[in-house]
């Protein structure tokens, strides 16, 4: 049976859309099959992240409302065995969407798929709730500045009252010099955000690259922050992967 993850943050732009297209292919590229959903109705921009912007024609609720099947609506990656994504609708999501509908949709997905990255909106409204009431796992990003984390002590909260027990934090964009700078350590802001690691992303000016050359994180030729994603893909599997010493530039 397939793993539902959901990937949320209290703040807009703190790395959700960035995180679920890189953990999605690191999860395909080790061998899992995988499937990506961009829950963001109407912001949707995962299909930018992986490359795929003329793929998708159907989206999450073309499947939810019965129009469509699942199988035959989500494309796969052109460059990523294993890899698949399902757009989201460019309205709003309709106030009256039946939630067994989508609770349905999902336990399709756990038998088609290893593991499903849901790429949740900001904030904690009707998207966030279909998605956490539906996922096995959720992960929690956060920068190091306050209002992410304050944020995502919030959404922590929320994540919790949807059900979820296992939940996990990944603190993205990290700068070491500006923490040695403002005196904050990685410890400090999982003590803040009161969630149990699962990983540290570096601030990586390819993520930018990337995006703009329309290729997947991690098939980018310089690929920094691809490793680092990869070793969170890998805990997430249940590896034990020990955190790297930083060899970023500050
Ligand atoms: P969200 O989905 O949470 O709104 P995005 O993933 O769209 O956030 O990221 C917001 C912006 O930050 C994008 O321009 C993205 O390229 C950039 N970004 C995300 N993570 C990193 C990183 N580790 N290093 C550099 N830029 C990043
Ligand atoms: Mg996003």
């Amino acid at each position: 049976m397939g793993k539902v993850i959901a990937v949320s943050s209290g703040k807009g732009g703190t790395g959700k859309t960035t995180a679920v297209a890189a953990l999605s292919s690191c999860l395909a590229v080790l061998g899992y099959k995988t499937l990506c959903i961009d829950f963001d109705a109407e912001m949707r921009n995962l299909d930018l992240a992986l490359g795929m912007t003329d793929f998708a024609v159907m989206d999450f609720m073309d499947v939810v409302s019965g129009r469509v099947k699942l199988l035959d609506a989500y494309s796969k990656a052109p460059k990523i065995p294993n890899l698949s994504f399902l757009s989201a609708p460019a309205t709003p999501v309709p106030g009256d969407v039946d939630p067994k509908a989508v609770k349905s949709m999902f336990n399709e997905i756990r038998t088609n798929f290893d593991y499903c990255l849901v790429d949740s909106p900001s904030g904690i409204g009707p998207g966030f709730r279909f998605a956490h009431s539906n996922a096995d796992m959720a992960i929690l990003i956060t920068t190091g500045e306050y209002a992410a984390m304050r944020g995502a002590n919030r959404t922590a909260t929320a994540m919790r009252e949807a059900g979820i027990t296992n939940l996990r934090l990944l603190i993205n964009r990290v700068l070491p010099g500006n923490f040695r700078r403002i005196e904050t350590t990685v410890d400090d802001i999982i003590d803040m955000v009161g969630v149990q690691l699962l990983g540290l992303i570096p601030e990586d000016r390819y993520v930018f690259q990337a995006l703009h050359a329309n290729t997947p994180l991690v098939l980018f030729k310089k690929r920094h922050s691809a490793y680092d994603f990869l070793d969170a893909a890998r805990r997430i599997t249940g590896e034990e992967i020990p955190l790297q010493q930083y060899r970023y530039s500050t």
